[in-house]
């Protein structure tokens, strides 16, 4: 079988856009590391690849009045040993320190884990709990409407994320023996006069305790924790972990992370 697809390297997101419009089965390309695992079933079906790493737009970390923002296509390991995010906000830059391996640190991208529609990310608990707002090339998304709205359309790409900046935060997550992927993650974070926390998980998308995190703002104290807070139909039950065991872990990282930023 003879495999033909076109790649192509636009310099703006318009041209970009202009090419994923005038093809037939496109799809773009950032740090690849999600992608290439792809590209192994289905490069047969693709008939242009588009690599966005080199569109400058997409580039770029830095403060804008009380928010931080993140260029889509800055790697895990840039925004981990950016400066600007390690002084502003040091939750984000520990939670991009322990994402995957240092090829997926150094080679994935923020943009490509959120616009990803097969795997959940880390940094999704971050846009909930950070009251993230992702901007795109057609419109911008709080984060809770980006998640309920099933992320992207066709050929949308994500420019920047700006999220809050957290007085503190912390994320905490419990791993697979065999993998950095959270089997449960959670974001405490204390923004100007709330708190919010948020729960990445093994179903894929991550999700808000407005409960908890309400409780939190009246007394910021472990002891606040209850499994009530929990939308544990948010949950789902699995081979690997059942749901007393994600709810038990649930209650371990919040408490902790709860004490962190005490
Ligand atoms: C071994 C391994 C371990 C991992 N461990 C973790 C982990 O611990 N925690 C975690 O959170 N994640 C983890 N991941 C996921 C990883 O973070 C993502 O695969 C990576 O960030 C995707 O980014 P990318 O630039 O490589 O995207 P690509 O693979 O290039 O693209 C992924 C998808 O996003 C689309 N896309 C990319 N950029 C944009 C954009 N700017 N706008 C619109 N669409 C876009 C692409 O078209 C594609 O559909 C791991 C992945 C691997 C392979």
């Amino acid at each position: 079988m003879t495999i033909s697809s076109l790649f192509h390297s636009p310099k703006t997101t318009t041209d970009a856009e202009a090419i994923y419009r005038e093809s037939k089965n496109p799809i773009y390309l950032s740090g690849g590391q999600e992608l290439v695992l792809r590209l192994q079933h289905e490069l047969q079906h693709v008939s242009d690849l588009i690599d966005i790493s080199t569109i400058d737009q997409l580039r770029g970390v830095y403060i804008e009045g009380s928010t931080l923002s993140i260029g889509a296509g800055e790697s895990h390991a840039a925004i981990a040993g950016s400066v600007v995010v390690t002084r502003k906000a040091p939750v984000l830059s520990e939670l991009a320190a322990n994402i995957g391996d240092s090829q997926t640190r150094n080679r994935g991208t923020i943009g490509g884990a959120i616009a990803s529609k097969i795997r959940s990310s880390d940094w999704n608990a971050a846009l909930l709990a950070l009251d993230a707002t992702i901007h795109t090339t057609r419109t911008s998304y709080m984060a809770e409407d980006y998640f309920s709205k099933g992320g992207l359309s066709e050929g949308e790409l994500i420019i920047k994320i700006c999220f809050e900046l957290p007085c503190k935060g912390s994320y905490l997550k419990h791993t697979r023996a065999s993998s950095s992927d959270a089997i449960v993650g959670v974001l405490v974070s204390r923004l100007h006069k709330r708190c919010r926390v948020a729960v990445v998980g093994t179903n894929r998308t991550a999700f808000l305790c407005p409960a908890l995190g309400s409780a939190l703002s009246s007394r910021f104290h472990p002891d606040v924790y209850d499994h009530s807070h929990i939308p544990c139909n948010m949950l789902t039950e699995n081979p690997e972990a059942s749901l007393d065991y994600q709810l038990n872990l649930l209650e371990i990282l919040c408490k902790r992370a709860i004490n962190i930023c005490a």
